[in-house]
């Protein structure tokens, strides 16, 4: 039999009626036997997330003061959603679990993983799951960081067993059992993980948008949805800031070929974006992929004849960066330049000492620094004709008037970013999106 796992963010577990819709879903097909869970997000706009008021919680345990009122707001959430879902549950001995550890231990990971614990509990009962805490089973290091062989083992040992099962979102212990969260949203990974650990087919990830947009829809009106996406082209374009999902929740199913399929909670009928280790032939007929990019970018141009003599030139100037620990976004190599894009505030702050060092180190022909610029990358790795796909992008840009500083296009398939100034971002983006739409 299939096995899918199935991760709810926390908008589709809101209130009662997200959750109602979330169950039915999960019903609707017996593959999906594991369902990784958030805790109830906002409701409307300016609503506030239960892992929030938990926060609010441990700040004012943490200073001794009372924090009483933050946790009935807590207590009043759940008893809404158990009150509709009709389900036997007794809030009260949690609640007061929760307040007297917190008088006692204030522990900010804690307090913040309680929202995980008592939804997915509610979950489970509602779905008459299993219900499993993280807490034995998502494995820390001393450090925070994630223990993934532990976690793998120890997830394999729980869930084999089961049919079926709730996992809490977002937390585990760690060696010295304390309870350790992943950074906001993460969620993703513990689902991810899930689905790695129970070689699941497929991991749905269910969210309140159809799919990734092939732009920003703050640019372009009504950008299509991507059906197929690879994980490298998601990797580019959510380093360009395009962001649907936790960037590391990728990694294990991208390890271990899973095809992830991002869905509507709101909009089951939408077949939403699938993220996927290589592209099936019949995807759907569009040049690329997507655009995405991102502004505050500064870029340093060096030239000096015969940089590319071997004299290590390049290397020289990559240790002055490294030294003065002044991260690079890119490092593109010409003939006889080497241009560092960077980002804008690394850049300002150590500016001085940085082009000073160029200027002693490698005495250049030219220094060129320019500022306030913005990268934009398109990927579409299925395109047979990427060549003129890239001359047709750079000749929509240019055709606008607009100036190309930099162009760094990948071997192989349509992976081209280039740099234009931030005031032609907007319109540079547009003329991308819409060269592209054949
Ligand atoms: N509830 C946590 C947060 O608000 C984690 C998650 O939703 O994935 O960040």
């Amino acid at each position: 039999m299939k096995t899918t796992v199935l991760k709810f963010g926390g908008t589709s577990l809101a209130d009662s009626n997200q959750i109602k819709k979330a169950a039915d879903i999960v019903r609707s097909d017996p593959a999906r036997r594991f369902v990784v869970a958030s805790a109830p997000g906002k409701r409307f706009d300016d609503d506030i997330k239960v892992t929030d008021l938990l926060l609010d919680c441990y700040n004012k345990a943490y200073q001794g003061a009372d924090f009483e009122s933050s946790l009935m707001e807590v207590k009043t959430r759940f008893e809404e959603i158990i009150g509709d879902l009709e389900i036997l549950f007794d809030i009260d001995p949690e609640i007061d679990l929760i307040r007297r550890n917190l008088k006692n231990y204030p522990s900010r990971s804690y307090a913040a993983s309680r929202g995980e614990y008592l939804n997915s509990k509610i979950l489970a009962a509602y779905l008459g799951y299993n219900f499993v805490d993280p807490y034995y089973c998502i494995k820390f290091r001393a450090g925070g960081e994630l223990d993934s062989k532990a976690t793998y083992s120890a997830l394999i040992k729980v869930l084999s067993g089961m049919p079926n099962a709730v996992i809490a979102g977002f937390y585990g212990s760690g060696p010295d059992g304390n309870i350790i969260t992943f950074s906001r949203g993460g969620s993703d990974i513990t689902g991810s993980l899930v689905a790695k650990a129970v070689g699941a087919d497929l991991y749905e990830n269910w969210t309140d948008v159809s799919g990734l947009l092939a732009a920003d829809p703050r640019i372009i009106e009504n950008p299509r949805v991507v059906e197929y996406i690879s994980y490298r082209e998601l990797r580019t374009l959510s380093y360009m800031g395009a962001t649907v999902l936790h960037a590391d929740a990728l990694l294990p199913v991208n390890q271990a070929e899973i095809p992830v399929n991002i869905r509507n909670t709101n909009r089951p009928e939408d077949r939403g974006t699938m993220i996927v280790s290589d592209l099936p032939k019949e995807r759907e007929k569009h040049t690329i992929t997507g655009v995405a990019g991102r502004k505050g970018l500064s870029v340093i141009q060096v030239e000096k004849i015969m940089v590319s003599d071997g004299a290590g030139f390049t290397a020289i100037i990559l240790d002055i960066f490294k030294n003065l620990g002044v991260p690079f976004e890119q490092c593109l190599t010409g003939i006889d330049t080497v241009t560092l894009i960077v980002r804008s505030d690394y850049f300002s702050t150590y500016k001085d000492e940085l082009l000073k060092a160029i200027e002693e180190q490698l005495e250049p022909d030219l220094l060129v620094v320019r500022e306030n610029l913005a990268m934009i990358a398109v990927v579409g790795e299925s395109d047979a004709d990427y060549q003129g796909s890239t001359v047709a992008i750079l000749g929509a840009v240019s055709d606008k008037g607009i100036e190309l500083n930099t162009i760094n296009q990948g071997g192989g398939s349509l992976n081209l970013i280039i740099g234009v100034n931030e005031k032609d971002y907007e319109e540079a983006i547009k003329a991308i999106y819409n060269s592209i739409q054949r």
